[in-house]
């Protein structure tokens, strides 16, 4: 499969970068996140939010494991990490058909009731506190969004 990368120096880096994903964003798309803790997931959903003009402030659902804001269409925030069961479903696909776009930190661990298209983004510590971005678009759709941004 095609991978995309993008190395960023900074929190704002990283959040310009989703800021500008998100603008190209549409109902129904789904991204996964995946890294470390403090690797950057939620700094990234902070960036997508405004991208999709949220102006509330996005925090870490992890005690919630959904948190719903109202943009220019809803961003489902999901965070799985204390998901005690893997194949419990907590109607996760309301959200991933539904008219918002989800984004969902820790997505692997409900591998099994994600949807087959989707990007996903694996964050990894890079050299002085940089990050690199890995991007894998499930789906001609995510393709043609990594090139846009990234080709
Ligand atoms: P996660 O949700 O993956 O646990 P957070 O986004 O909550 O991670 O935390 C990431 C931390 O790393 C924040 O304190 C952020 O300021 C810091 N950081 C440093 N460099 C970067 C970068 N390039 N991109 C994102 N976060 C960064
Ligand atoms: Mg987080």
């Amino acid at each position: 499969m095609k991978q995309f990368e993008f190395v960023s120096g900074s929190p704002d880096t990283t959040m310009d970068f989703s800021k500008r994903l998100a603008e190209r964003l549409m109902p129904g798309d789904v991204l996964t996140l995946e890294g470390d803790l403090g690797a950057g997931k939620t700094t990234f959903t902070k960036g997508l939010a405004q991208g999709l003009g949220i102006q509330r402030n996005v925090s870490s659902p992890t005690f919630t494991i959904i948190k719903e804001y109202m943009g220019r269409m809803p961003l489902y925030h999901m965070d799985v990490y204390r998901v005690e069961d893997s194949f419990e479903d907590l109607g996760f696909d309301e959200y991933f058909e539904g008219k918002g776009v989800t984004v969902v930190e820790w997505a692997h661990l409900i591998e099994d009731q994600l949807p087959e298209e989707r990007l996903q983004i694996d964050i990894r510590h890079g050299e002085a506190g940089s990050r690199m971005l890995i991007l894998k678009p499930y789906g001609v759709r995510y393709e043609e969004l990594c090139k846009e941004i990234l080709g």
